[in-house]
């Protein structure tokens, strides 16, 4: 079997490892496709993901495919099940899984590296597919799941005023589910103009540039802000136009090495709450609900579909990952 690996030191390579049988609660399932994620290129980059970096390691983790053998253990699964995975392992003993916080469990890993022929999560961190969902759809159920997470903690009120900074597929993602709590605005800031009407085409009231936005909201308050791409100046501005009371959501990923700027007391003036969101807890299952339901446009996103072989160039250039989301083909299968 073939295995995407970030190697250190920007460089990628596919690799041949042997295949194996499932073992335990595992199961082996054949990748159709995997999302490349963000953090994917922040770990090519040398930075930290959900966890630090010490390659080599297997990159990827939001895929699907189809089982082809299960381990003694595994109850709820047979070769031929339509999945995806929730790659995000949590032991269910520890303290903060008792708690109901898996994303924080004390020995969290990654279960499910998806650029690779097979991955062998455990039958827990695997989910059903109904045969109406095509597999290279549910690889959108984690990066939608941690989209999810994220509109969970902030819990919009009907009829507010919301701007949405970025529309990276993650973006893509957060817009589609933000209209669904029905708001008064919601204004996409974004700085390419093909993704400006993107926004406008899947549920945006307005798409403007981050230099159009203080005119924008110069005469609402604004009461959520959501900001999905982790750039210092674009957290900063989401601080910035934040209303009074209101919640910002700062879900980019932001550089470990550079900290953003923050003033308290302009803050404390409006009362203002700031949230962070990481990964998924108990969201895989309301985001494969929400993809089979058809309510989600996961093909306007995606900007292309590459082989496991030209990921190396990708991760170097990301000129397709600059433009929405890049889908690698495994399987292929449908
Ligand atoms: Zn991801
Ligand atoms: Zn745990």
């Amino acid at each position: 079997m073939r295995a995407g690996y970030y190697t250190g030191n920007y460089t990628y390579e596919v690799r041949q490892l042997p295949e194996r049988q499932p073992v335990g609660r595992e199961v082996k399932i054949e990748v159709a496709w995997c999302g490349l994620c963000g953090t994917d290129i922040h770990k090519f980059r040398g930075r930290a993901g959900a966890r630090p970096v010490v390659p080599p390691i297997i990159l990827g983790h939001e895929c699907s495919g189809i089982v082809t053998e299960v381990g003694p253990d595994v109850k709820n699964f047979r070769p031929g099940d339509r999945v995806a995975c929730d790659p995000s392992w949590g032991c269910g003993r520890c303290i903060w899984c008792q708690k109901g916080f898996p994303n924080f469990c004390t020995e969290r890993h990654g279960v499910a590296k998806g650029f690779a022929d097979y991955v062998f999560p455990p039958e827990e961190n695997v989910y059903h597919i109904s045969d109406s969902l095509d597999l290279e759809t549910a690889a959108f159920a984690e990066p939608l799941s941690c989209a999810v997470h994220g509109v969970d903690l902030i819990e919009p009120r009907m009829g507010a005023n919301i701007v949405l900074f970025g529309m990276g597929a993650v973006g893509g993602l957060m817009l589609q589910l933000l209209t669904k709590t029905a708001p008064r605005n919601l204004i996409v800031v974004e700085l390419d103009e093909a993704k400006r009407e993107l926004a406008c085409s899947l549920g945006a009231t307005q798409a403007v540039t981050g230099e159009e936005l203080e005119t924008a909201v110069s005469n609402i308050n604004v009461d959520y802000v959501v900001e999905c791409i982790g750039l210092n100046s674009t957290m900063e501005q989401a601080v910035k136009i934040a209303g009074k009371g209101a919640k910002v959501l700062l879900f980019g990923l932001g550089d470990p090495e550079k900290p953003m700027q923050f003033n308290q007391y302009e803050a404390y003036l409006r009362e203002l709450s700031i949230y962070t969101s990481f990964l998924n807890p108990h969201t895989t299952e309301r985001a494969l609900a929400l993809l089979e339901s058809g309510q989600i446009n996961t093909e306007a996103l995606i900007s292309a579909r590459l082989e496991l072989e030209e990921m190396g160039e990708e991760l170097k250039t990301t000129h397709y990952a600059k433009k929405g989301k890049v889908m690698v083909r495994l399987s292929g299968k449908k």
